[in-house]
């Protein structure tokens, strides 16, 4: 090891502890030489800390060590498995305001976001625990006398982990925990612009609650070169992925190219349908937490509102004066702020620039529509088609396209009009109409009289066409991390033909 551990005063788990190492092998190595990444407060522009950007060496000395560890790992009794799974959720609460601290500061999350990221965090960590005792196999009967045939699931190995930075920690958990209750290890890359909540956090915690050395090693760094070199890596036995299709179908090459797994949960372009026949005030409600919740940066918001054209007027206006009166700021100390900044620059500036190039195609601003620094309005912009740029693009922001709609025939063609399949919701006063317009709309998860951002433990999260491969959560994470092995024990003679 080239460098000291970090010197750290107070908790180790704060804002302001030294985060500028990487996690290989139990270690933290401040990676000497290595360039620095700016961790940003967005709302502020302050740098908050730096931290390395891990080398291709460096990723493959976390393999390297991750694969070590592996093995003893895989052998340890479940309860020991589970119990460090289960004390991270239990530190998690224990450090529940400074963990709110990192992710208001770091990403931007105002408290809602907080809620939902930091809680959610808690109840996954104490059913992923469980995920320990559940990757179990099953005993069959055999087509040839006297054979017994037995079906075992072992952990794939080494689970690489790369994670995005708009719900860093819940994300990047989603798939570090399961990793670990079920055998695995991980090595973990984390976004540029959130390696704290993304990965460090994660690592400080899991070496607290007592995980042996080399299990989980985390490398801040570069997606075209640290992440490049995990998914590359012939000892990357499944890569969970989580980020842009862009970014995920390189990523999903390099994995398959050494006979990896492709665990790939990509981008949206999720549809928020209004039928005639839908109870308005609880559409537009629904609209405006799936629109704005962590100002729109989640794969699953509602990217286009499709409404049918007899409420069409009273929907768009309904929900601009809700989207007009939500508070824009920063969430640092300030607990009523619903709309905290976009990530960074590039973010925003690609964001205004859809909303500009569908107001010159036509579409009508009803409320909204500037950026003050990364700041930008809750925007509901009206007369929108399908074809135009904040509809046809996962636009990432605080922006909602209003689309009409003349029967449900249609408003299904518009919701399946995109290459992508993640999420979706469908607003009706006729469940059976709701259930039927849901049925036909392709996405991996769709939610009626509801909006699209929900997440459980237990239930299947994933998406079809390019959102992605795989499905996260409960037994669909557990078949993930997982190999299927089919042994077979012939107990009497079987009788060969010659
Ligand atoms: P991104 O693809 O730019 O980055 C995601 C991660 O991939 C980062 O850690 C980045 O460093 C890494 N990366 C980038 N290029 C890489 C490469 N060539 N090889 C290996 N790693 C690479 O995405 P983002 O901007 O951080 O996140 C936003 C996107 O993520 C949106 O499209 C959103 O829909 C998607 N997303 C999907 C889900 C889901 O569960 N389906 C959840 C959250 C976000």
């Amino acid at each position: 090891m080239s460098d000291a551990a970090p010197t750290v005063e107070g908790s180790e788990i704060a804002l302001d502890a030294d985060w500028n190492a990487a996690y290989i092998d139990g270690e933290w190595r401040r990676l000497e030489g290595r360039e620095r990444i700016d961790v940003t407060n967005p709302s502020t522009g302050e740098v908050i800390t730096q931290v390395p950007a891990a080398s291709r060496d460096d990723v493959d000395e976390a393999f390297a060590a991750a694969k070590e560890a592996q093995v003893e790992w895989e052998n340890t009794p479940l309860e020991e498995r589970a119990s460090v799974v289960r004390t991270v959720a239990k530190l998690l609460e224990e450090y529940e305001d400074e963990v709110r601290e990192i992710l208001a500061a770091e990403g931007g999350s105002a408290k809602s976001k907080q809620d939902i990221e930091w809680g959610g965090s808690v109840s996954f960590g104490y059913d992923a625990a469980q995920y320990a005792y559940r990757a179990d196999g099953r005993h069959a009967q055999s087509q040839i006398p006297g054979k017994e045939n037995i079906v075992e699931r072992k952990p794939v190995g080494v689970v690489g982990v790369i994670s995005p930075w708009n719900v860093p920690l819940k994300l990047s958990f989603r798939a570090v925990a399961p990793a670990i209750a079920t055998g695995n290890s991980v090595v973990l890359k984390p976004a540029e612009d959130t390696s704290i909540s993304g990965g460090l956090l994660l690592a400080r915690l899991f070496e607290e609650a007592g995980l042996p050395d080399g299990v989980l090693n985390v490398v801040p760094g570069e997606g075209a070169t640290a992440g490049d070199q995990a998914a590359s890596h012939p000892d990357c036995d499944v890569m969970a992925f989580t980020g842009s299709t862009r970014a995920g179908r390189i990523v999903g090459k390099n994995v398959v190219d050494h006979f990896g797994f492709p665990a790939l949960e990509l981008g949206g372009n999720n549809p928020h349908v209004v039928l005639e026949d839908a109870d308005l005030d609880a559409a537009v409600e629904a609209g405006t937490f799936g629109s704005f919740w962590n100002q729109g940066q989640v794969c699953i918001s509602i990217n286009r509102h499709i409404v049918h054209e007899s409420v069409y007027d009273e929907y768009a206006e309904r929900l601009a004066e809700r989207a007009a009166e939500l508070k824009v700021g920063n969430p640092v100390d300030d607990d009523d702020v619903v709309v905290g900044p976009i990530i960074n620059e590039s973010q925003r500036d690609q964001m205004m620039e859809y909303v500009e190039e569908t107001v010159e195609a036509g579409g009508e601003v009803l409320t909204g529509g500037e950026a003050d620094g990364l700041f930008v309005e809750p925007t509901v912009i009206t007369n929108v088609t399908n074809d135009m740029a904040a509809a046809c693009n996962e636009h990432f922001g605080p922006i909602v396209p209003v689309i009409p709609f003349s029967d449900d025939e249609e408003a299904v063609e518009i919701a399946n009009d995109t290459e992508y399949g993640l999420a979706g919701s469908v607003h009706s006063g006729d469940l059976g109409r709701a259930r039927d317009v849901s049925d036909q709309i392709d996405v991996g998860m769709m939610h009626v009289n509801d909006q699209p951002v929900n997440v459980e433990p237990h239930m299947p999260f994933g998406g079809m066409k390019e959102s992605g491969i795989g499905r996260y959560n409960g037994e669909y994470i557990i078949d993930e991390f997982t190999e299927v092995k089919w042994t077979s024990v012939q107990r009497e003679d079987r009788g060969y033909p010659f």
